[in-house]
């Protein structure tokens, strides 16, 4: 991983972001080695490849690291990492439900 290639402001801002993908309970656990995670636009997959973390985005591909993966680091090194993670997806869930049923739902 090439973290030390990143100036501090795209780091900081691949931080910020990573911080609101798991907040706002967009990085889902499909497998044990798979994360599903879903950016403001895009969908991409990060996979547990042995000690490392690769994700589909082109982001990585160019800089071998990206927020995805960043997020997803940060679930692995917590304890109970997981546990937070899930809780974040049903906030997101309950928050969608309540914008259905109030009609003002935005995908
Ligand atoms: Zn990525």
């Amino acid at each position: 991983m090439s973290i030390h290639k990143l100036d501090d402001r795209a780091l900081r801002r691949m931080v910020d972001k990573a911080a609101w993908l798991i907040e706002t309970g967009r990085v889902v656990r499909i497998s044990n080695i798979m994360f599903y995670v879903m950016g403001k636009r895009n969908r991409h997959i990060v996979k547990i490849e042995g000690d490392k973390l690769a994700c589909t985005c082109p982001g990585y591909k160019d800089k071998g690291i990206c927020s995805h993966v960043l997020a997803v680091m940060a679930i692995l090194e917590m304890k109970d990492g997981l546990e937070y993670l899930d809780e974040k997806i049903r906030e997101r869930i309950r928050k969608e439900w309540a914008a259905i049923t109030r009609g003002g739902y935005r995908a």
